[in-house]
């Protein structure tokens, strides 16, 4: 009995919803999955992130392998405990981070060793210790090993990264092992070729896998490139498992993926703009440092119900931005994360509904209103 299971409810074109079950709770999809870098989702209390309607949190496994250490978490009760948040969560593969973040990284077949830009201190990652450190973490839903080439790269790079991803794939799946409650993910590589995507969704396929990522996307190549990808990437995937889209993305970016077939998506972008003054809107992206809003006092978005909406004007917001105050980056990140996942219920309510075209003209059409006009 494995304990997890996805099931899908509705289809509006290649859209799909559905439910993934775990025995630590259910996860609505389309999915949107804020980011707790550090066993925390930065300026937000876990039941505050629960209230804005997240299922399901990430975590990266770089940071905490590095501080405060997998098997300190594990000796505390695990990542769900430690942090509060007794709910599902999907830990990264810590791949991706020691390539953007590490120093002194050296890749071999084995795997990559790397030095922490903490203190210096050396450390190692395979598709082995990968595993064995996620299941210290107690991750939910553990991401194979993998690597990815910054685009652009040449094509004999990426192909060559995307058969070595492939054999990690295989050394993950067996050091995974059996686990009930808990799922694994594969991770499709190839970068923007239709032909290496396909091969890498074969190999990922005969391995067997509880659900698939799309990887290797969000990493310079532009939204348009991004959806050529993904006009045919999903469809190279199993049709009864969930599909994951890595880092992924700006609103308009979600909207575009989960047309395609995309029923999960993580990024920071929520949290780390909630940090640097800037809010997302239905009517697009409001720079709350910007000095028409400092007499202004008119909530940020008078049909969000999130309590920087509900309690706050537009000039408190920006006084306290520009006066350095804690609680500006506290209200502008909970009305970030409010507002992804009230896109994602009307993504999935579109779907059930058979109205995605509707849903995606007028998200389209509000956004191209701009912002509302000054007083
Ligand atoms: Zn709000």
């Amino acid at each position: 009995m494995s304990q997890t299971s996805f099931t899908l409810s509705g289809r509006d074109g290649a859209a799909r919803t559905g439910v993934i079950s775990t025995p630590r709770g259910e996860i609505r999809t389309p999915a949107f999955m804020p980011v707790g870098t550090a066993a925390t989702v930065k300026a937000m209390l876990p039941e505050s992130v629960r209230a804005t309607g997240a299922d399901i949190l990430l975590g990266n496994t770089y940071h905490l392998m590095l501080r405060p250490g997998a098997e300190r978490v594990a000796r505390l009760g695990g990542l769900q405990k430690f942090m509060n948040w007794e709910r599902p969560i999907l830990t990264d593969s810590g791949g991706f981070q020691v390539m953007s973040l590490a120093g002194l990284r050296k890749l071999t077949e084995e795997g990559v060793t790397f030095k922490s830009h903490i203190d210096g201190s050396k450390h190692m990652l395979s598709p082995e210790s990968s595993m064995e450190i996620q299941r210290l973490l107690g991750s939910d839903i553990v991401m194979c090993f993998d690597e990815c080439p910054a685009l652009p790269a040449d094509r004999k790079r990426i192909e060559e990264s995307m058969r070595l991803s492939m054999r990690w794939a295989q050394r993950s799946r067996d050091a995974f092992g059996d686990r009930p409650g808990h799922m694994l993910f594969g991770i499709q590589q190839g970068g923007l070729e239709e032909d290496l995507r396909g091969e890498s969704a074969e190999a990922l396929r005969s391995i067997g896998f509880d659900g698939y990522a799309v990887g290797g996307l969000a990493v310079g190549e532009g939204q348009e490139a991004m959806f050529k990808v993904l006009d045919f990437a999903p469809g190279q995937l199993p049709e009864d498992k969930p599909r994951y889209l890595m880092g992924v993305g700006k609103p308009d970016d979600i909207v575009g993926a989960v047309k395609r077939g995309i029923d999960m998506m993580d990024c920071v972008l929520p949290s780390r703009s909630g940090r640097t003054g800037q809010a997302w809107t239905r009517r697009g992206m409001v720079n709350i440092k910007n000095a028409r809003h400092q007499d202004d006092p008119r909530p940020l978005d008078e049909h969000c119900s999130c309590p920087a909406c509900r309690s706050y004007s537009r000039a408190y917001l920006h006084h306290v931005y520009r006066a350095g105050e804690m609680i500006s980056g506290m209200l502008l990140t909970w009305h970030n994360l409010h507002y992804y996942q009230e896109l994602m219920q009307g993504l999935r309510d579109a779907i059930a509904g058979g109205t995605f075209a509707a849903f995606e003209e007028e998200f389209h059409a509000q956004r191209a209103e701009g912002d509302i006009p000054p007083l």
